[in-house]
């Protein structure tokens, strides 16, 4: 067995939070995993594998401590009574198997949160419109009974987690999600009590809220704060950093632990295309030169040396991790064993973040396994061996999908090859990679190939295009087809079900032309009925490259997607500092020499750009030749079977693809369906 490198041996010291003593300072921060409470079982075993993985604390999400609280339609865990107790303590009973301390994040989400489910009234300190969403309804302003009633619900919910037992008990305070932030804020607590004006009296009610739960399980259990110290927002410019030094200054030996971040969830969660890792330090920083009790913030912190810098330097004590302990559940226990370069390092896209705002589990673009640690036992680090290791599998295509297949079919044990027609490995990430913004997607590839490179059970063969012919020749017992997709050239997609008149002309591009390195020059359109990156990526190339760039999209507002991986404001500002005008709703009509014309969406009027280049960014084609020809083989007897994984079955996410490659190499020769 390897050995851990000493210079991060200062990561692995216990530290004492209160009551109870980390093993090590890798703390993983509550977060959500869009699954419902009809599903415990699957939050138990994600928990429980990040647990395993070497994680000194493992927290729950927010866990909503009354019916009125409540993000609707996402749902959580809660302990709103006696009887949800028995249906979290699992969680912490699976986190405790592996020595870690268990954490839960009690939480009322305030004017957040609308009240659908439980139909009564959401509270705020003062009367608002709910935030999430375009909810039509307004909140509740609390009059003192509230109060009251919310300290006692949040005490009665304190003393749940301690019969759960949980170590750490949190009073939830950030993400512009709380309804002590809504008291603690002046732009949402406008009361003229004693709760609301002076600093004094908005902080109050969490001061108070602190020492309740402290006086009711603080014997046994550590009391956190989750603070957001700072608020960054779009519609604001109210800039809050005085008053988060104040609240720590104010109440610093209070908690027994600080959990500090940037508020709201787009700013604290950035993904890579706008943030780097570590990029909360400036405006955390201050915060252990403030208090003595333990220091937690997070920065998609993947890096050893970046972490031992972090304690070395006085700015945390734990290193938090969300997306870092998703993508690797095992980076703690990599990092203690010498093993720091296999991290399957985190690589900030957001799909994680994604899949909570769409409601669904959790996935990850990088560790196919989140979310299917229940459902279909997929553990991140372990494989099934191979049934019979004799077996050669060919793997057709080397993008995402081909290489998580190899990976794992390598990792079971089975004689592997891949060959991939291109000069490169990784398919559409060696174009998408170079991309303004999206180079720390590269890490897709590099991972999975730092790992292939190394298996001597694995062969693989660049710059191979393999024809049907060339496959049976071979002779494999198993083909896996992972041939990708291509950018649609005529314009059909959602928005269009024929193609655009006029879009066979030679100055219309696909992102696959631009890409390659097509040149266009002038006036551009680019023209985005996709939704996701692809299109304002382009565009702000295109842009930065000196050409005039207008971005038109179907949709009502730029590149809608994006508003679930948080990123929708900040691709707004990079598109705007890039000089590219920006039209929603809007389709294209016609395309001639020198314009387009087009339509709006809502009204039916047209309207006429100019344009000496249109790039179409519709929708793509899977690339499933190969896979009809070699399907006829293995009807004609002359393959043995068959799969096909990834974009080449329906083009998606890279997210997709890995976890269908996976799928393939997994299901292959097992009787579970996949
Ligand atoms: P996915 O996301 O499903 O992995 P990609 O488009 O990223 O799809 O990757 C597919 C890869 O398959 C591309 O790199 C492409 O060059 C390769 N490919 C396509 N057809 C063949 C073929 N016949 N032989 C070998 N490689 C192929
Ligand atoms: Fe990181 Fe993307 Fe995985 Fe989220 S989905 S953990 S951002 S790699």
């Amino acid at each position: 067995m390897n050995s851990r490198d000493p210079r991060y041996d200062i990561l692995f010291e216990p530290v004492q939070i209160g009551p109870v003593t980390s093993k090590n300072r890798f703390y993983q921060t509550p977060y959500a995993l869009g699954i419902g409470p009809h599903r415990y079982q699957d939050m138990v075993a994600f928990r429980q594998t990040r647990a395993e993985g070497g994680w000194g604390v493992v927290c729950v999400e927010e866990t909503m401590i009354h019916p009125t609280s409540g993000h609707d339609p996402f749902q959580g865990p809660h302990l709103w009574s006696d009887a949800d107790i028995g249906r979290v303590a699992p969680m912490a009973e699976a986190v405790h198997k592996y020595g870690a301390l268990a954490g839960v994040e009690l939480a009322h989400v305030g004017s957040s949160g609308p009240c659908w489910e439980h139909r009564g009234y959401p509270l705020s300190p003062t009367a608002n419109p709910v935030r999430l969403h375009d909810n039509p309804i307004m909140t509740k302003q609390m009059d003192k009974r509230d109060i009251a009633q919310f300290r006692r619900w949040y005490v009665d919910a304190a003393l749940r987690a301690k019969k759960a037992d949980f170590d750490i008990v949190y009073v939830y305070c950030a993400h512009d999600l709380s309804l002590l932030q809504d008291f603690l804020v002046s732009r949402t607590n406008k009361r003229t009590d004693d709760y609301g004006g002076s600093f004094q009296n908005r902080i109050r009610l969490l001061r108070e809220v602190l020492s309740d739960v402290k006086d009711a399980v603080g014997d046994r259990c550590a009391v956190a704060v989750r603070l957001a110290v700072e608020e960054r927002r779009w519609k604001s410019s109210l800039n809050t950093r005085e008053d988060g030094r104040r609240v720590i200054e104010e109440l610093a030996e209070v908690p027994d632990l600080w959990d500090v971040n940037v508020s709201d969830w787009a700013w604290d969660t950035g993904s890579s295309r706008f943030f780097e890792e570590g990029h909360q330090e400036p405006f955390i920083s201050f915060v252990k030169q403030v208090t003595s009790k333990p220091v937690v913030g997070v920065g998609r912190f993947t890096s050893p040396d970046a972490m031992v810098s972090q304690v070395k330097r006085g700015i945390l004590d734990f290193i938090g991790a969300a997306r870092p302990s998703i993508a690797d559940p095992f980076l703690p226990n990599k990092i203690d064993t010498g093993l720091h370069d296999d991290i399957r390092e985190c690589i900030g896209c957001n799909v994680c973040a994604a899949e909570v705002m769409n409601q669904t589990t959790i996935r990850c673009t990088q560790n196919p396994t989140a979310g299917e640690e229940f459902r279909l036992q997929w553990h991140p680090e372990r494989v099934p061996p191979a049934g019979d290791p004799t077996r050669n599998i060919l793997v057709v295509g080397g993008g995402p999908a081909g290489l998580q297949a190899a990976l794992t079919l390598g990792k079971r044990g089975y004689q592997v090859s891949i060959a991939e027609a291109g000069e490169n490995w990784g398919g559409r990430i060696v174009r998408e990679r170079s991309l303004p913004r999206l180079a720390t997607w590269g890490r897709v590839v590099d991972y999975r190939l730092a790992l292939l490179q190394r298996m001597p059970n694995v062969q693989m063969y660049l710059a191979s295009r393999l024809s049907a012919e060339d496959v049976l020749g071979m002779e494999p017992d198993h083909v896996i087809v992972a041939t990708g997709s291509s950018w649609r050239r005529d314009g059909t997609g959602r928005s269009h079900d024929e193609p655009i008149p006029g879009a066979d002309a030679a100055h219309v591009f696909t992102p696959d032309d631009i890409m390659a390195g097509k040149p266009v020059s002038g006036k551009v359109v680019v023209y985005d009925d996709d939704y996701y990156y692809m299109a304002s990526a382009l565009a702000e190339k295109l842009a930065r490259e000196g050409n005039t760039v207008t971005y038109v999209t179907s949709a009502s507002e730029p590149a809608p997607w994006t508003f679930k991986t948080l990123e929708l404001g900040h691709v707004v500002q990079a598109l705007l500092a890039a000089g590219v005008e920006i039209v929603t709703g809007t389709t294209l009509t016609a395309i001639e020499p020198g314009r387009v014309t087009a339509q709006r969406v809502l009204t039916g009027h047209s309207i006429t750009l100019d344009a000496d280049a249109l790039v179409l960014v519709t929708c793509q084609n899977a690339d499933e030749t190969l896979y009809r020809e070699l399907l006829e083989r293995v009807e004609e007897g002359q393959l043995p079977s068959l799969d096909r994984t990834g974009d080449c079955v329906a083009p998606a996410f890279i997210a997709q693809a890995v976890r269908d490659g996976h799928r393939a190499a997994m299901s292959y020769d097992l009787p579970k369906d996949q």
